[in-house]
Order: C-alpha cells, then sequence, then structure tokens
C-alpha cells in the first residue's frame, strides 16, 4: 500500500497472541464506500484505495506489501459467563499506520474469512451489519465520542447463510487498538504471566505512554482504562446511546466505542430500554451501561493483579482504589455534558435534580430525548419568550421555569449566544433505528445505497441542522418503530 509507515506492531507481541492468518478471497469484490477523509488524515491515498489494488486490499483478495494480516487470540465475559478462548473469529488485523499527529491506527478487515477463532462460524459477515457498523460508528465519531472508525466497505458478491442467504459484505475497521478486556482476560486465565506483562506493556506504550512514567505504571494503566471508559459511557448516556452487547470482549481497553453489533440510540426516552433482540433480561439495557462498564472493569482489574503488585492484598487494595475512580470519573463527565447540554455555566447543588426531573419528565411524557434537548436550544424557549415551545408538552413548563431561573442567575442576557452554545452540543441528527433498518433494507434487497449514503452524510454534521432532511430527525411513527436489533454473526 501506498503509504510510508505501515507496519504490524502486534506481530512483535509473542507468536502465542494471535496466528497468522490469509483472508479468504472473494469472488466479486465492489467498493460500497470508502472514508477519504478518514483515509486523508492516515497519511493514506485514496485514490489508491478505490482502485483495483486498493478494493483488492479492502476486500481481503490481495495483501499489500508489508501487511501482515494476523487474528488475534482473547477471552470474554458473554453475558457473565465466561468464555476462556474467544478471538478474532471473522476479522484480521492488516497492519499499523500513522497519522498526522504521530498516533498510531491499526488497519483491520471484518468479515475476511475464517480464522483459527472461527469456531463454528464462516468467518464472514453480512451486508446489513456491515452498514450499521459503518454508519453507526462514523455517527458516533461525528458526534465526537471515542470509537473505531469505518474506512470502508466492500460487498464481496458472495453469499453468507444465516437464517436465510443473505449478501456478503467485508468492513475495513480503524482503533487506536483492538485490544480488548478479554484479552487481557485471556492472560489472566491461561495463568500466562510473561503474557500478560508483554500485553500491557504494549497497551501502555500504544495507549497509556505517561502510565510508563508512573511509580506504579500497570496501576496507571489500570486508571487510565477506568478514566477512559468512564468518559466514553457518560458520552453513551447523553446522545441515548445503546450498546447493547457490552461484553467483556466488546469492551476496548482503548476507551474506543467497539463492536457495533445490536447497538442503536433510543428515540423515546426510556432508561430501560433494550433494542438486542438475544438480550431478554435487560442486562445491557440503557440505564444498566454505567454499572456493567464498571463489572467489565473489575474483571480487567482482577486479570492484572498479578502485575499490580507482589503481595496479594496489596495488589487487591490497589485495584480497588482505581476501580473506586470510577463513579467520580463518570459523574464528573455525565454532570458536565448535561450542564453543556443545558446551557448552565458554573456547578450548583440543584443541578442534579434539575436533570433528575428533566428526565423523569421526559420518561413520563414519553419524550423522544434528542429532539427535547434540541428543542431547549432555541433562544425562544430558552429565554421564555416561547411560553408554549414547539415539540415540548404543556407539563414542562414548571421545570422550564426552574431552569430559565437557573440560566438567569449565570447573569449575562446574550440569550442567543447561549442557544448557539446549546445547539452546539445537542444533536439534531443521531441515527434513528427505523431509518438504520429501512437503509439496510434498501441496501439488501434493492442493492440502493442512495439512502447509506444519504444518512451518512447528514449524520456527519449531527450539530447542523439541513434544510430538506427534516425526516431523518422526526421520531418513528407507531407503525414504524423496530424495537428489535440482531447480532447478525
Ligand atoms: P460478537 O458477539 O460479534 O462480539 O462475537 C463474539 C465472538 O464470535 C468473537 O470471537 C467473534 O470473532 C466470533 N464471531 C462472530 N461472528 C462470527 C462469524 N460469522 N464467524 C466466525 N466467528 C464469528
Ligand atoms: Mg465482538
Amino acid at each position: 500500500m501506498p503509504h510510508s509507515s505501515i507496519g504490524q506492531g502486534y506481530a512483535t507481541l509473542p507468536s502465542r497472541f494471535y496466528a497468522r492468518t490469509q483472508p479468504t478471497p472473494v469472488a466479486a469484490p465492489r467498493l460500497i464506500a470508502l472514508n477519504r477523509a478518514l483515509a486523508g488524515d492516515l497519511g493514506l491515498d485514496a485514490d489508491w484505495l478505490a482502485g483495483p489494488d486498493g478494493l483488492a486490499m479492502l476486500a481481503g483478495n490481495h495483501m499489500s506489501q508489508g501487511m501482515d494480516p494476523l487474528a488475534t487470540v482473547y477471552a470474554g465475559h458473554q453475558f457473565g459467563h465466561f468464555s476462556p478462548q474467544l478471538g478474532d473469529g471473522r476479522a484480521l488485523l492488516l497492519g499499523d499506520v500513522v497519522d498526522r499527529h504521530g498516533l498510531v491506527h491499526e488497519i483491520q478487515l471484518k468479515g475476511s474469512g475464517p480464522t483459527p477463532y472461527s469456531r463454528r462460524g464462516d468467518g464472514r459477515a453480512a451486508l446489513g451489519p456491515v452498514l450499521r457498523e459503518y454508519l453507526l460508528s462514523e455517527s458516533m465519531a461525528a458526534l465526537g465520542i471515542a470509537t473505531t472508525r469505518a474506512l470502508a466497505a466492500v460487498a464481496t458478491g458472495e453469499r453468507v447463510y444465516r437464517e436465510t442467504p443473505l449478501p456478503g459484505a467485508i468492513v475495513a475497521r480503524v482503533a487506536r487498538s483492538h485490544i480488548r478486556v478479554g484479552t487481557v482476560q485471556f492472560f489472566a486465565a491461561t495463568q500466562d504471566e510473561p503474557g500478560l506483562r508483554a500485553l500491557a506493556d504494549f497497551a501502555i506504550a500504544r495507549l497509556y505512554p505517561q502510565a510508563a512514567l508512573a511509580e506504579q505504571p500497570y496501576v496507571a494503566l489500570l486508571q487510565g482504562v477506568v478514566a477512559a471508559q468512564a468518559a466514553l459511557v457518560a458520552r453513551w448516556m447523553l446522545v441515548g446511546f445503546i450498546h447493547g452487547v457490552m461484553n467483556t470482549d466488546n469492551m476496548a481497553i482503548s476507551g474506543e466505542t467497539i463492536d457495533y453489533g445490536p447497538c442503536a440510540f433510543m428515540d423515546t426516552y426510556n432508561p430501560a430500554t433494550v433494542f438486542s433482540f438475544i438480550d431478554k433480561r435487560g442486562r445491557y439495557a440503557y440505564t444498566n451501561q454505567p454499572t456493567v462498564a464498571l463489572w467489565n472493569l473489575t474483571r480487567l482489574a482482577e486479570a492484572l493483579l498479578p502485575l499490580l503488585a507482589e503481595e496479594d492484598t496489596r495488589a487487591i487494595d490497589l485495584a480497588q482504589q482505581a476501580l473506586a475512580a470510577f463513579h467520580p470519573h463518570f459523574h464528573a463527565a455525565y454532570f458536565s455534558g448535561m450542564r453543556a447540554k443545558l446551557g448552565l455555566v458554573g456547578e450548583q447543588d440543584e443541578d442534579e435534580t434539575l436533570f433528575k426531573t428533566l428526565l423523569d419528565l421526559m420518561e413520563r411524557e414519553k419524550a423522544d430525548m434528542t429532539n427535547t434537548f434540541r428543542a431547549l436550544g432555541h433562544a425562544g424557549v430558552l429565554s421564555g419568550q416561547d411560553v408554549a415551545p414547539t415539540g415540548l408538552p404543556a407539563s414542562f413548563g414548571p421545570w422550564l421555569a426552574r431552569w430559565r431561573a437557573r440560566v438567569a442567575q449565570q447573569g449575562g442576557a446574550d440569550w442567543a449566544a447561549r442557544a448557539q452554545a446549546m445547539v452546539g452540543v445537542n444533536p439534531c441528527y443521531i441515527p434513528r433505528n427505523h431509518k438504520v433498518e429501512a437503509m439496510i433494507k434498501a441496501a439488501v434487497e434493492h442493492e440502493d445505497y442512495a439512502p447509506f449514503h444519504a444518512m451518512l452524510h447528514v449524520l456527519a454534521t449531527p450539530y447542523v441542522a439541513q434544510p430538506g432532511m427534516e425526516h431523518f430527525a422526526t421520531p418513528p411513527g407507531a407503525d414504524e418503530v423496530v424495537p428489535y436489533t440482531y447480532c447478525g454473526t
């Protein structure tokens, strides 16, 4: 590939960390989407990627020079149950690239054929889940939330067999690192302390370089992951994102959102919302996400125990201290995000009650989460000139009065500027699930990618209202709601 700095850092780790595996070529690859902006940021030649050699690489039909594809091994708790060996069953790490800021990123193909970790799977991905991942991960990035990115999507020209035959596709994913909590768990579960140490050293060098300077680098690594995950989940909560399958093998220690399977954004505000069809007990419901994140981090801390201190009690003590920082980090990120969403400056004791009252009202009124926050950021609503602001039920009146009083205390009467700031943090467009499903249906059933490209374009600037695109900001009608999502694996 025409790039100055392609390499494969993960291959410098011991060979028991991965299996060198070539992708399985596909019959008739066709480029569905290429993320030219991302390619540019990564110093990749977008024209080359869009050409025959680039397509051959993105389809897994021909590996460019310097690429050393490998499937990584990991373990993981899936819905609370430990699987001692998972691994990249349908993904291959192609190599690293260095972006314009000098940061290393990994490029991975997902859906590129079987690997030694495929178990009973076919190593392939269906078009629908590939488009969902592409669109939702790019939407997250545009919202300013840490995430893996989508570099390209390729149709394979082959069928994959799920319950029915479906068109196959491959997504090229980019991440700072694909190391998961489950990767650390694999080396802990196999009691491979040298492996655990090598993995932690690699993670520190690549993701948490400041931890190397700390007195206890492995404790600092754990602290870094706790802080990154707390901030990430707070951001999810602020936009109504539901990951759907927060197993420990789907949680990246980099703090990037990873593994867009049954994920979705909620329309109507309801903390109990669950989309994933298989999540019958609501383990990964919207409101449980911070608790689950801490549960996963506790599994990470357990796995890291042998590195934290010589003595067990000391190691446990250090782990507990690191985990105790989750709640303060989460609350700081969540409350500062809420203050920004509501245009509040400074901190007041009653702010948390103000947030809670609003959320309770939204739940009771079955209000659309995104549009409620968006409506609050209109100067008329903010200043109290719109007595009955559009989009907000009349029952919001008393709350609006309290909120305006709180805003007024901040001083300054530049309502327009304040409203502008609110609009800049309350998105107009999220990938609404009924729209995502309609987009997938058009592509899968009619090979019509126009809805995919249109949605991708709108979601690229989610804070800017775009004329003619109102339907992307409209909640589903009663007959349009798509209540379930599927892993699609
Ligand atoms: P997920 O629930 O998608 O995070 O996947 C859990 C595990 O199953 C991971 O180890 C995946 O690599 C593996 N997996 C999922 N789908 C497939 C597939 N179609 N072929 C092989 N392995 C798969
Ligand atoms: Mg996964």
